[in-house]
């Protein structure tokens, strides 16, 4: 039976992107030999770094002055990373979720942290507005997509201080004003690649402000200067990573991923509003175009099973929401077709037609 992957992360792919990594890992660019068998200092390997590099710039409009890099440690070590390279006295934390919060833990290590505003009280269900941002803070870490909560951050902010921003789980889903940022990084796991490499997007002049010693691998300036080869990179995600990066290329880029991100998240809001049997759990504004969260409605809590029984049956895999949230949570990633949301939908249209009460 056909699958719809609705998983939060790792996730759904482009097809071309595993299949020519299918392809590489037997014969690497012609070279006889498969990616997992090369060395990451070939010239073959070195065009692959490189053209990807050149294509988040491209993608993303990435001003001069910036550099992107391929990393390990995922999303998780830049939590620690980026204060370990920023944060000289103060931080400023926006708290909007399980990530946020994990992001915050590690900043409180090396100085002091304010946590501008939270939305805890609210279990996470709206992303705090009208705060004020510290002008004496070393930088302002925001996440813009809450994978587990499913709001997001709509608009590029306007921070007074440097802006740092997790993007893992909506980077390149919408055009992003990348000048506005000093930092955005994230794991590559939900819109990019397979698990293994995370991206990091940084401005070169916010770096060497810190008076603490920085261990080598730590040091974002390590990985500048060499490349993202320092040590050896991951390197079948960062090929991987490069298909994906063609493939929204080819498709026409951010700004036509976002349209059809609206359109598929819309449609599913749409039915979740519509559907007597359910609700959505984010505030409307705040609404994630990537993790769209909802339960069943309180008179039809008891269904909650047999809703994911029959999503099953349907082919679709990944809809559990997080233990934190409850109910279902669909993640409708750059490579998830619209034909999948369509399946959810028409799988929802189908249960209240068997179990409505009006
Ligand atoms: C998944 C996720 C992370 C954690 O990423 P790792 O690469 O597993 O460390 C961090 N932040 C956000 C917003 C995420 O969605």
């Amino acid at each position: 039976m056909k699958k719809y992957n609705f998983n939060a992360g790792p996730s759904v792919l482009p097809k071309e992107t595993v299949e020519n990594t299918i392809k590489a890992i037997e014969n690497f660019s012609g070279t006889g030999l498969g990616l997992m068998e090369i060395s990451h200092r070939s010239k073959e390997f070195q065009a692959v770094v490189d053209e990807a590099v050149a294509l988040v710039k491209e993608l993303l409009n990435v001003p001069e002055g910036y550099s992107v890099l391929f990393l390990g440690g995922g999303a998780s070590l830049e939590f620690c990373m980026v204060p370990y390279n920023l944060l000289e006295k103060k931080a400023a934390y926006l708290n909007t979720g399980t990530w946020a919060n994990k992001a915050l833990k590690e900043a409180k290590l090396f100085g002091e942290v304010v946590e501008v505003a939270s939305s805890k009280e609210a279990n996470y269900t709206y992303i705090p507005k009208n705060y004020a941002i510290p002008a004496d803070a070393d930088y302002f870490h925001i996440t813009t997509n809450n994978t587990i909560f499913g709001t997001e951050i709509h608009e590029d902010i306007d921070s007074p201080v440097t802006l740092v921003a997790d993007m893992s789980s909506d980077i390149f889903s919408r055009p992003v004003d990348v000048s506005k940022y000093g930092l955005i990084y994230g794991g590559a796991q939900k819109n990019l690649a397979p698990a293994g490499v995370t991206f990091v997007i940084v401005k070169d002049d916010i770096l060497g402000k810190v008076s603490r010693p920085i261990p080598t691998m730590l040091d974002y300036r390590t990985h500048i200067k060499d490349g993202s080869m320092f040590n050896t990179p991951p390197v079948v995600p960062i090929y991987a990573a490069l298909q994906t990066l063609k493939w929204l290329k080819a498709l026409g880029g951010v700004k036509e991923m976002y349209k059809r991100n609206k359109e598929k998240a819309g449609l599913l809001y749409s039915e979740i509003d519509r559907n007597k049997l359910f609700k959505g759990t984010a505030a409307v504004e705040d609404r994630s175009l990537m993790n769209i969260c909802f339960v069943m409605n309180d008179e039809y809590k008891d269904l909650e099973s047999d809703f994911y029984k029959l999503a099953t049956e349907r082919g679709m895999v990944g809809i559990k929401g997080h233990r934190s949230v409850g109910g279902f949570r669909a993640s409708t990633y750059n490579a998830l077709s619209k034909e999948a949301v369509e399946v959810l939908i028409a799988c929802m249209k189908e249960f209240e037609s068997l179990h409505s009460k009006h």
